[in-house]
């Protein structure tokens, strides 16, 4: 009897232990399929990630997008680039997440930011760089500038002389540049290979100027170009640049106004830059420069880029807004010529769009948008007498996203913006004399220089790398620098 419960117990005990054993062997082969199918997927997750062709890292991303909070910052965050375009702007674990790319920019402690955007420049005139200082704008103009750009100004001049604003601009970040000089095909193809976007007014003058005689050839000459270039390549963009107020009479400023609403081309001119210019135009035409280009209907439908914009009234600064044109500070020039302080935060307050230019190099003398927007952030406030106005925000957004409003490219550039052209640069905080770092736009604002840049991409192309320039032949160019600053130094010491 005993015997038999013992035994009885002793099958229920194995069976017991053979069903837990089944069990567990069973629980454990399904967890070994589940986890199997689990990395499977993964793997198919990993192979699924959307192609881009760069994906762009910084410590600190200002994408400037946003209208309400422009300083607004992604800690730790990238840009996916494909097809020359932004498709993704977010936190960096989200988007190497998502995107499988082909290369990728490192972002330690830089920040990645839109390309800055130079409104007014004459690139070729680096070569005159230092020629004249310290002179007021007539004999400066009369006495130096036009004199050696009538005996220097040919092509190879503006060949070398647009390369060399290129290099120097490709390594303070400039992205995008509005351009008037002679030979304006040959800046848009110089431009076209160092990799960077330009607006390229083609000048326009009443007096001879170089390979012109007057107005008629340098007007039909500006024609021809801007049907040569007109959709042509992706970053340029042609237009007409009658010189000034003071050099073009109000018939031929209708004239450029007609034909540009006509072919739906851009106007740069400078408008309004010195008192100088006020009284010529008011002894020649009894009005103030604005109100006498905006008589010869040049602002109506047309979308014009007036640089400089030092002299306008109130009831003048109403009219640009209405008429949306967009108005271009040179704080430097205005300075080193003595122009005068351009209203700003009228302007602004008014809703009149405006940019940072550098002018040409020969009255600044460099194109360092960083010091155009450390003097836009300065001037202001002593001469509003108050130290709140164009804070060092503003600054920025005057040299990216408001600055491509008032060239015309808002709709492509100065944001880092899905859908919006790949332009933007890389700013190393690396360096000790940038530490500490409690607030990152007003290092940019206030701290950064143009070396600190350390990345320049223009539609998806890296033109910069690690500071290194990859478009332009550094040797080559300092040699060709060389050969024509020989000759006009020969000739300034006649
Ligand atoms: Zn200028």
């Amino acid at each position: 009897m005993r015997d038999r419960t013992l035994k009885k117990r002793i099958r229920l005990v194995v069976l017991v232990l053979a069903k837990k054993i089944s069990l567990r062997l069973v629980t454990t082969v399904i967890t070994f399929f589940s986890l199997m199918s689990c990395a499977i997927a993964e793997e198919n997750k990993a192979v699924e990630k959307l192609p881009a062709d760069l994906l762009v890292l910084g410590e600190y991303v200002l994408p400037m997008n946003d209208e309400t909070n422009p300083s607004a910052i992604i800690r730790d965050g990238a840009v996916a680039i494909r097809n020359n375009k932004i498709i993704a702007v977010g936190p960096r674990l989200e988007l190497e997440a998502k995107y499988q790319s082909k290369t990728k920019i490192e972002g330690d402690n830089r920040v990645l930011m839109p390309g800055l955007i130079n409104g007014h420049t004459h690139t070729a005139m680096t070569l005159f760089k230092g020629m004249a200082d310290d002179l007021e704008l007539m004999p400066w103009l009369n006495n130096y500038i036009f004199p050696m750009e009538g005996k220097f100004v040919k092509p190879e001049f503006v060949r070398v002389g647009t390369e060399l604003a290129c290099y120097e601009m490709i390594r303070g970040g400039i992205t995008s540049f509005v351009d008037m000089y002679f030979y304006p095909e040959i800046i848009s193809e110089q431009t076209v290979n160092c990799g960077l976007r330009a607006v390229v007014a083609a000048p326009m003058i009443d007096f001879p100027s170089p390979g012109f005689k007057g107005w008629d050839d340098s007007f039909a000459a500006g024609m021809k170009y801007v049907e040569q270039w007109q959709g042509k390549h992706e970053r340029i963009t042609p237009a007409f640049g009658p010189h000034a107020p003071y050099t073009v009479s109000p018939e031929h400023i209708q004239q450029v106004a007609e034909k540009s609403r006509e072919l739906n081309v851009p106007i740069s001119m400078h408008i309004a830059e010195s008192k100088a210019e006020s009284e010529m135009i008011a002894k020649n035409h009894q009005s103030s420069p604005v109100a006498h280009i905006d008589n010869q209907s040049m602002f109506d439908d047309n979308q014009v880029i007036a640089a400089h914009m030092v002299h306008p009234n109130e009831k003048e600064m109403t009219i640009l807004a209405k008429k949306k044109v967009g108005a271009i500070h040179n704080p430097t020039s205005n300075l080193k010529l003595a122009a005068g302080i351009s209203p700003v935060t009228m302007l602004l307050k008014k809703g009149v769009s405006v940019g940072l230019g550098t002018d040409g190099a020969a009255s600044n003398n460099d194109l360092d948008l960083w010091e155009e927007i450390r003097l836009a952030a300065l001037l202001h406030k002593v001469k509003e007498n108050d130290p709140t106005v164009v804070p060092a925000i503003t600054a920025i957004q005057l040299a990216t996203s408001i600055g491509a409003r008032a060239v015309g490219l808002g709709k492509q550039v100065g944001q880092l913006r899905i859908g919006y052209k790949a332009d933007m640069i890389q700013v190393s905080l690396d360096d000790l004399r940038l530490q500490p770092i409690y607030n990152v736009v007003s290092h940019l604002a206030y701290a950064v220089d143009s070396h600190d840049v350390v990345t320049t991409i223009v539609s998806g192309n890296v033109l910069m790398k690690e500071r290194k320039v990859l478009t332009v032949d550094e040797n080559k160019l300092r040699h060709s620098v060389k050969a024509i600053s020989d000759k006009i130094s020969r000739e300034l010491k006649k």
